[in-house]
């Protein structure tokens, strides 16, 4: 790995400035578990995708640490460690979706290291982009070696020139409370939705989300759910052991003896971004969930287009849509 220099944010300004002053050559990071220990380990980089010089520290801004509880929300600073989150047991209480889709991530040392704003804005892993020799459109490159090559954990819905799956678990759980993020840059700071924070290869191919160069996640805030919400979380992976989703469900259900009267159903590990299933919302809308949740769930099958190896993730995420319903209402 090539050496860099670490600069230690103060404040949330201080990073914003930093990021300005140093342009292309300057990047955030947090735990560094997936930029310094992933990306700049394994040298990946290319035209579209600077190797970062300047690594500007933003878990030295107190701001931007723990959890402030509100009577209507959490606020959640992006440079909190996924272990505080997951092990919070006010955020059991309140936002159990979330606390679970944290404890399927990685292991108890990532988590003790990795920090929300990193997990949310960690890179993709499809393999091609992973590896230094294949200069990918991602990376700024001519070509996805995943459409003729092995594309068996790619994306079954939303691809277009690039088919990567969003590997984010907390993204998929906080898209499902419907949460917010507060950014700063130096147009000033702004609260986009998750609804419209993640965005597909034919907005940009190089990047995964609105973030700008010089613009920092400050932190999250999640609602607190309605009176009769239900939620659960299932992820399957290739391994028992630490693993990224091959798909996983998050329901947040608000229901009234049994019917669906709100909610939505968000997967992972099958789009670009994470993905919200409003086929299958729309198909339990005002229904008896248990008796629609089979129906409902085959609906995702309308909207999957998948690869030449991964059409059995239609059947995964058929399977886990179902049982995510059944096991919200339990
Ligand atoms: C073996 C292994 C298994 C894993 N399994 C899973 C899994 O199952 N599920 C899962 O979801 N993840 C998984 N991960 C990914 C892991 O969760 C992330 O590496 C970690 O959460 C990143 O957090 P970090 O603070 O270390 O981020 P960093 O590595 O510091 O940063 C990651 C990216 O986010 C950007 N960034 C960080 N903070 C901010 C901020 N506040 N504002 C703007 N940009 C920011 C950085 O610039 C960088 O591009 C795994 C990682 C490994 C190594
Ligand atoms: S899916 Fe995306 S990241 Fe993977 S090879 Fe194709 S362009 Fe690159």
């Amino acid at each position: 790995m090539k050496a860099f220099e670490l600069y230690d944010a103060a404040t949330v300004q201080d990073a914003v400035s930093m990021l300005s002053k140093f342009g292309p050559a300057a990047k955030v990071v947090a735990g560094g578990s997936d930029l310094v220990a992933g990306v700049m380990k394994d040298w990946i980089h290319g035209k579209g995708m600077p190797y970062p010089e300047k690594l500007i520290d933003v878990t030295t801004i107190p701001e931007m640490v723990g959890i402030k509880l509100a009577s209507d929300s959490a606020t959640i600073g992006a440079a909190t460690t996924l272990s505080a989150i997951a092990e919070s047991p006010q955020m059991q209480k309140g936002w159990r979706v979330l606390t679970d889709s944290l404890f399927s991530v990685a292991s108890p040392e990532i988590r003790n290291l990795g920090t929300l704003g990193g997990n949310i804005n960690q890179r993709p892993r499809c393999w091609f982009f992973r590896g230094e020799k294949f200069s990918c459109y991602k990376k700024g490159g001519d070509f996805c070696f995943a459409v003729t090559g092995d594309n068996r954990y790619n994306a079954i819905i939303g691809g277009e020139l690039c088919y990567i799956v969003h590997p984010s678990d907390a993204a998929t759980a906080l898209l499902a409370l419907n949460a917010s993020a507060t950014i700063a840059g130096t147009g000033g700071t702004r609260t986009v939705q998750f609804d419209n924070y993640f965005t597909g290869p034919r907005e940009d191919v190089l990047r995964e989300n609105i973030l700008k160069p010089d613009e920092v996640m400050v932190n999250v805030t999640i609602p607190r759910l309605a009176p009769n919400t239900k939620t659960a979380w299932t992820k399957l992976k290739f391994r028992q052991v630490y693993d990224f989703a091959l798909v996983s469900v998050a329901v947040v259900a608000t229901q009234e003896n049994g019917v669906w009267k709100d909610g939505r159903v968000v997967l992972g590990g099958v789009a670009p971004v994470p993905y919200r299933a409003k086929v299958v919302e729309q198909a339990l809308a005002g229904k008896n969930i248990k008796e629609n949740a089979k129906a409902a769930a085959a609906a995702i099958k309308t909207v999957a287009r998948p690869m030449s190896a991964n059409a059995y993730k239609v059947d995964v995420a058929t399977a886990l849509i179902e049982k995510t319903l059944l096991d919200a209402i339990a």
